[in-house]
């Protein structure tokens, strides 16, 4: 543990502790908010303890004993005065309910409480003698013994012990770690940290915002006395004002990094045309309007001398390989090298056919690097790369290994770069430090999202799909219906065409997964016979995988049968039937994904979603979503609607904190805080840095690495 990370208060067993949370320094304990409060300002009276509901009693022992049935634990009896008063009136057990609420039943049945502790220690039983006048909170239960306590928490009141005016706020926590040792060190920070306000008073007032101080003190200890929706109602500005400095937080820091980066050197790759342009011509079709856009976007950025950070999101389909392609071309113009990276092998191996294709007849070659290449192979490739003999690299993620040097890296490419881990980008940007950078990804991402976690790439859209394309049928399919789908892909292929029937994901277990895809095959096999029936998935060895995908790509297979490593990329225009098994256990993204393996042709075509019934309500809802939508990026945006987004920033793992009280949903919120960062880098540096050290404390320097 760094100096840094020490808080006021806390041993090293509780600092440990308090670093799972992500709480290092005091300032973290001050925005470490309740998840909700304990009302320990009132005393209930035994005889008015309702079952269900949590209270605070204050009571006398009468006995405390060690029981051995059902299971050996601490029974402790307690009594107050109603209890007393009970005695005496006999056992009207059934009290009046609230207004209109009929009548209902209290928990103590004998007049008195039971405290229950399975788990105690000899100190707790010490402290619990008969006649001891203890303060005690708990939910009451009807148990075994009557009216119950079990676990609560207590303990002995002290003379003229005043009863606390505020609430008891509950705060996540970690095994190991008491409500009441955090509560402590939150006070003291409450105390002792600054919380000035950090933005200019101008902006407060124009966007209306609570002040900090103030949200941060009514958040931790609210006044008591409302009831729940009153309270949330009253604390609703603060969690607004809250959330807005979290949202601010990160747009700054994000903008920071976009301006670090930017600030380091890259060559300038200004292109002469003499490669990119005989490309664009020898290509049997022309770019759309949109491709065209982002490509003069790609030119200008690779001609400055500061490096490219940009994202290019276009949907399946919309054509991203050729834009690589050209500014691939254009960084070997400059004198540069250029590398294209892949997520699975079938793809890099795609693009690799596909780049060495379009440019053999400019008299350029292509290298290919992967895992599993021969180590020959592998090691002339890497020298011809070192050597700067080749200029264009290809490859999987063994193009970021160690031991792979690049003479003159000018530009780096990841495409479906969602799908690669964090380890993995950073170890491409670190071959590249000084090169341009541009991520691919067919996995849209929602407005906001995009707005929040990409607010440090410049982001440029293909939002328009080559013409000619016709519209691709989705069809939802019970399985048991599976036999006409089996004829259809029987006429269909008689007529020339080709299928892809994807295997059910089994994410539990991969021997099972392949398991299911043989057993697919053989079935498949067996029922049409009169076809050429392929089978891939991830255990085959590179070249395996790349004959079977060679002979689909020359019609030579008429069906194939797969596993998602087709998911990404695949591109075989005469393929126009998709027919994906137990479509229900797929995510949104990777149906959109599979979907967009045809209507790549002229042919009109399908996708066949085969589910098994029963559907859960949320399967329903995402099956719907598919089937209702054809445009990735509304998908996306009900995708995200319907699981939040923790799950998309997965997709992203930044290193990042994830959003704790801001709601990306929000997105008038978003939007404002974005503009304000920017204003505030401008107008107010200082108050910029105050506002960061506050939200990222000793984070926020690793973030800028
Ligand atoms: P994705 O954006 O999903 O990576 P691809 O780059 O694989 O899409 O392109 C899909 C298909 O569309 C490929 O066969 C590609 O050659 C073709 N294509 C790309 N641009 C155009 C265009 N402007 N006109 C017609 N076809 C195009
Ligand atoms: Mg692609």
């Amino acid at each position: 543990m760094t100096e840094k990370t020490k808080i006021p208060g806390a041993t090293p067993a509780v600092a440990t502790k308090l670093e799972k949370l992500g709480l290092t320094c005091q300032a973290d304990l001050v925005l470490h908010l309740p998840l909700r409060f304990e009302d320990e300002t009132q005393i209930t009276a035994i005889a008015d303890a309702l079952p269900g509901t949590a209270a605070q009693f204050e009571v006398t022992v009468v006995s405390c004993e060690i029981a051995y049935r059902p299971r050996r634990q601490l029974v402790c009896r307690v009594e107050d005065a109603s209890c007393e008063h009970r005695k005496h009136a006999g056992p009207p057990q059934v009290f009046p309910g609230p207004p209109g609420g009929g009548r209902r039943e209290t928990a103590s049945s004998g007049g008195d409480l039971i405290l229950r502790f399975l788990n105690f220690y000899p100190s707790q039983q010490k402290v619990l003698q008969p006649g001891a006048r203890l303060r005690v909170f708990g939910e009451v239960r009807g148990g075994f013994w009557g009216a119950e306590l079990v676990h609560p928490r207590f303990h002995v009141i002290h003379d003229n012990e005043m009863l606390p005016t505020a609430l008891t706020p509950v705060y996540p926590t970690t095994a190991g770690l008491g409500q009441g040792t955090l509560r402590r060190l939150i006070e003291r920070a409450l105390n002792e940290v600054e919380l000035g306000e950090t933005l200019p008073e101008s902006m407060v007032q124009r966007l209306q915002l609570d002040d900090f101080a103030a949200s941060v003190h009514s958040l931790h200890a609210p006044l008591p006395g409302l009831a729940a929706d009153e309270l949330a109602a009253a604390q609703r500005p603060a969690w607004r004002r809250i959330a807005f400095d979290e949202l601010l937080a990160q747009q700054i820091s994000l903008r920071q990094s976009y301006a670090a980066r930017r600030a380091r050197g890259a060559p300038c790759l200004a292109g002469d045309g003499r490669l990119t342009r005989p490309l664009l011509a020898s290509l049997p079709f022309k770019l759309t309007a949109a491709q065209q856009r982002v490509w003069q976007e790609l030119a200008q950025d690779l001609a400055q001398p500061h490096p490219m950070q940009r994202l290019l999101q276009g949907d399946v389909g919309s054509g991203k390989t050729v834009l690589a392609a050209l500014a691939m071309l254009q960084a070997v113009e400059a004198g540069h090298q250029a590398a294209l990276m892949a997520p699975t092998e079938i793809l890099a191996e795609q693009h690799y056919r596909k780049l060495s294709q379009w440019l053999a007849p400019l008299g350029l070659e292509v290298a290919w690097l992967s895992g599993s290449q021969k180590k020959k192979d592998k090691t002339a490739a890497l020298a011809k790369v070192g050597a700067g003999e080749t200029a264009l690299v290809v490859g999987t993620h063994a193009l970021i290994e160690e031991g792979v040097e690049f003479a003159r890296l000018g530009l780096a490419i990841v495409d479906e770069q969602h799908r690669f881990g964090v380890r993995q980008r950073l170890a491409l940007k670190q071959k590249g430090v000084h090169s341009h950078q541009l991520a691919m990804s067919a996995t849209p991402i929602p407005r906001t999202l995009a707005m929040s976690y990409y607010a440090d790439l410049d982001v440029s859209v293909l939002d328009e799909l080559p013409p000619g394309r016709t519209p691709i049928m989705t069809k939802l399919v019970g399985a048991a219906r599976r036999d006409e789908i089996v004829e259809r892909v029987r006429t269909l292929c008689r007529g020339g065409r080709q299928a892809y029937w994807v295997c059910p994901l089994i994410e539990e277990s991969e021997a099972l997964q392949l398991k299911t895809a043989e057993e697919t095959y053989a079935y498949l096999t067996a029922e049409l016979p009169e076809l050429k029936v392929g089978l891939v998935h991830g255990r085959l060895k590179t070249d395996e995988k790349a004959a079977v995908m060679a002979a689909f790509v020359q019609n030579e297979i008429q069906l194939l049968v797969a596993t998602t490593v087709i998911e990404v990329g695949v591109d075989v225009p005469n393929a126009s039937l998709m027919v994906i098994e137990h479509a229900e256990r797929f995510g949104l993204a990777q149906l959109h994904q599979l979907r967009g393996r045809v209507g790549r042709g002229v042919s009109e075509s399908a996708c066949v979603l085969l589910y098994e019934p029963p559907l859960s309500e949320t399967a329903r809802a995402r099956l719907k979503i598919i089937y209702e939508n054809s445009d990735g990026f509304e998908i996306a945006r009900q995708d995200l609607h319907l699981r939040g987004p923790g799950e998309f920033i997965g997709a992203r793992q930044s290193g990042l904190p994830l959003l704790r009280f801001a709601d990306l949903e929000d997105t008038a919120l978003v939007e404002v805080a974005r503009e304000a960062a920017e204003e505030m880098l401008v107008r107010w540096p200082e108050h910029a840095e105050r506002h960061l050290a506050r939200w990222l404390g000793g984070r926020a320097e690793l973030l800028k690495a």
